[in-house]
Order: structure tokens, then C-alpha cells, then sequence
């Protein structure tokens, strides 16, 4: 019998090294701080890479379950400028290579796939002892043979192998929801579109994103370049001020951009994006690893995600193919090299665009270059 995996966190890294695990007929045990699958809103979409998630996705066997997920349409995308007026338009033919689905439907794949009992639920962790012991806050502890960290930002398995912590990144999302968006809020609706919309104001740093979930939601990630005591400053317990606060610091521009924050059905939410140094690597440590965030935690860029997902997958084939310490040292290997290197841009532009970048993109992309 191959060694039992213990897992710290069931997000998607966690549970889809859990389920390759199973594929293989590896034992995983997921240890997750949250009391429930239902404790926490598992919000937004998430568009699942033909270059990264996918592949993840194919190693866990899930293909025609994850076609389910797809939210037809979604991959239509329109870039207006901050007057509102639309400068790059794209449909959804069906033929990109980012479907989209919401995260928490992708969630609930997993967790089905799973054999019944592998995640425990309410198990925070407190803290990691050499020897791959795992300390929950409850004071009650296990010790792990194989030990992987897929616990997100904060990792606490994280301190067995690097001293390094996550910093501010100097940018910050403000995320907010527009319900029944087709009736209620029909000039912002018209401006997303059918899938996602981009804009990218003459500052860098600030603009407004925005998709369309399922049904005729909207759901919002406004971007702001600001240090922490700035955001500190604003009242997020009083949702209308906060956002009017924020949708100052767009004035000028069009009214069905702003309206992402002062006619939100929810209130704003602060996103602070913490990033650890790029191209983080230690030394191997025997029986204990990372995947995801909690190794190299970037500020949202549209892949983290998929990379969680694919290092879980990865490292599940790894542990199946060979001898625990191999696997670790393989898989490691291959994830520091990809954390270490940015996407390929022709990569990047071929799954977005199914070719060249368009030539308005291109010329807005040169207008908003800094000096020009
Ligand atoms: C606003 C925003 C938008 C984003 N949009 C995208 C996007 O469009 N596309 C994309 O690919 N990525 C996106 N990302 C990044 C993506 O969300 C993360 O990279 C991804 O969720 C990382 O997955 P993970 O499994 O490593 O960690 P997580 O998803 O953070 O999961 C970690 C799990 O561990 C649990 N946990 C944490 N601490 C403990 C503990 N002490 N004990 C036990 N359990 C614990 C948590 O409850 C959680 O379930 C976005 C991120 C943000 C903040």
C-alpha cells in the first residue's frame, strides 16, 4: 500500500491532489479549518486554462463533469474606456480555450468525487512541529508521513520549509454584486455584456472588471493602487459611504462603470492582494510540501487557480509514479521553474484571443504605456 497524503486545506489545490490521489488509489486525509462545504460563499468565476487548469482537471478524470459546469456565453468579452465607450469587442464561439465556471460549482465536483470522509471539516490548524506534526487549535494533534500544505496565503505548514511571509502588493480589488442586472440595472448590464468587461482608466493601476455569473448577476473587482492606511481610513461598515468613497477616485468616469460601486446590491468588500517574492524556493524537506497559494501566492492575475489545480495534480502523479521523496523533489522542481516564469505571452494571447492580439487592443495597450 502506497503511503496515506494528509492535506491541509480544501480548496481546489487540496481537493484536486485529494481526488488524483484517489484516481491512483493513493489514502488522502484533507484537514480544512472551515466547519462546512456551505460555510463560506465560494464567489466568483473562475476561467479554467487549456494550458494550466485543464490539464488538472483531465488528470482528475473530471472532463465531462467539468463540461457541465460551463457557463455557455462567458468567454465573450468586451475592453471599454473609462468614457464608456467600447474599444474591443469579442463574442463567445464557443472555440476559447478559457471556459468559465463558478468556483463554487467547480468546488463541489471535487468534493463529490472524493470518497465519503476525506475532508474533515472544523480542523484549523494552529501550527506545524518538525517531524511533520500538525497542531490543530483545538490542542489535539496527528503526525503526517507525507504532509502537504494547500492552506492558502497564510499557510501554516509554510514555516516547515521557508521563512517567507506574504507582503501587500500596493494594489487592492473592491469587489461588489449586482443582482437581477438585466431589469435592475440595465445601462451597467448592457456595459459588461455577456461575459467579462475590462477597463483600463489613464491611471495604472485602476481600472474596473467585471463579469456575469450565472443567471444575470454581476459581480465586480474594482482596482486600486493604494497603501493599506488609505484603505484603512474608509468605513467598510457603512457600505454606501465606502463605495461612494471609492467611486471618488474614479470621477470622470461614465456613469455605468461607477454604478459597479454605488448601485451594488451588496456591500463593497476589500480585497488586499498580498503577493510572497516571486521565484520563492527552499531546500527539500523530507515528507512535506506546498501547492498553490501557500507556495507562491501571487496578486490576482487570473491564474492562481489553475496553478493550484495543476500542482495538485502534478504532485498526485508524482506520489503515484514514485517514491515519496522523488515525487516531492520532481514536483517541486517543475512548480519552482513555473512559479518562476510568467506565462508565456504567445501562450497567453493564443488561449485568449485564438491567435494575434487584436490591433485596438494593441493600440490601447500602447497608449496606456507609461511616457506615452
Ligand atoms: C479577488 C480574487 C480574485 C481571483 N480571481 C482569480 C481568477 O479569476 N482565476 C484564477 O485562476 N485565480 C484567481 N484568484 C486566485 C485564486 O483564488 C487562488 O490562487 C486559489 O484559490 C488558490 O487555491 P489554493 O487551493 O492554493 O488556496 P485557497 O483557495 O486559498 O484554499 C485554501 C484552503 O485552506 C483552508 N485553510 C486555510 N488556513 C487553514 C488552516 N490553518 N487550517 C486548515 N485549513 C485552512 C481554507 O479555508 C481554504 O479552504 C483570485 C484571487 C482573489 C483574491
Amino acid at each position: 500500500m502506497r503511503t496515506p497524503v494528509t492535506i491541509i486545506g480544501a480548496g481546489l489545490g487540496g481537493l484536486t491532489l485529494a481526488r488524483v490521489l484517489h484516481v491512483h488509489g493513493i489514502e488522502a486525509v484533507v484537514y480544512e479549518a472551515e466547519a462546512s462545504p456551505m460555510a463560506r460563499m465560494q464567489g466568483g468565476m473562475l476561467d479554467i486554462h487549456d494550458y494550466n487548469g485543464r490539464l488538472a482537471v483531465e488528470a482528475a478524470g473530471l472532463m465531462t463533469e467539468f463540461r457541465g459546469l460551463i457557463l455557455e456565453g462567458r468567454q465573450a468579452m468586451r475592453v471599454l474606456d473609462a468614457s464608456g465607450k467600447l474599444v474591443f469587442e469579442k463574442a463567445d464561439d464557443g472555440s476559447g480555450g478559457r471556459p468559465e465556471v463558478q468556483r463554487g460549482d467547480l468546488r463541489r465536483m471535487l468534493l463529490d468525487s472524493l470518497p465519503p470522509g476525506t475532508v474533515h471539516w472544523g480542523h484549523k490548524v494552529a501550527g506545524v512541529r518538525p517531524g511533520n506534526e500538525v497542531v490543530f487549535a483545538d490542542g489535539t494533534s496527528v503526525e503526517a508521513a507525507v504532509l502537504v500544505g494547500a492552506d492558502g496565503a497564510w499557510s501554516r505548514v509554510r514555516p516547515l520549509l521557508t521563512a517567507e511571509t506574504p507582503e501587500y502588493a500596493g494594489t487592492s480589488f473592491v469587489e461588489t454584486y449586482l443582482f437581477d442586472a438585466d431589469t435592475r440595472h440595465a445601462a451597467v448590464a448592457k456595459a459588461v455584456g455577456g461575459g467579462s468587461m475590462f477597463v483600463a482608466g489613464p491611471t495604472p493601476g485602476q481600472g474596473i472588471n467585471a463579469h456575469r455569473e450565472s443567471g444575470d448577476t454581476l459581480h465586480a473587482y474594482v482596482e486600486l493602487e493604494r497603501p493599506l492606511e488609505w484603505f484603512d481610513a474608509i468605513d467598510f461598515g457603512d457600505p454606501a459611504a465606502a463605495a461612494a468613497r471609492i467611486a471618488a477616485e474614479f470621477e470622470g468616469w461614465a456613469p455605468e462603470l461607477t454604478a459597479l460601486l454605488t448601485d451594488a446590491d451588496s456591500g463593497p468588500v476589500l480585497r488586499p492582494h498580498h503577493t510572497l517574492p516571486a521565484g520563492v524556493r527552499w531546500e527539500r524537506v523530507p515528507g512535506v510540501t506546498l501547492v498553490g497559494d501557500a507556495a507562491h501566492l501571487t496578486a490576482p492575475n487570473g491564474e492562481g487557480a489553475n496553478l493550484a489545480m495543476l500542482d495538485g495534480a502534478e504532485l498526485g502523479q508524482a506520489l503515484a509514479a514514485y517514491p515519496v521523496e522523488e515525487a516531492l523533489a520532481g514536483y517541486e522542481e517543475a512548480m519552482f521553474t513555473r512559479s518562476a516564469n510568467p506565462v508565456d505571452e504567445s501562450v497567453l494571447i493564443e488561449s485568449v484571443f485564438g491567435g494575434e492580439i487584436p490591433e485596438q487592443l494593441q493600440q490601447l495597450f500602447d497608449e496606456l504605456k507609461p511616457g506615452s
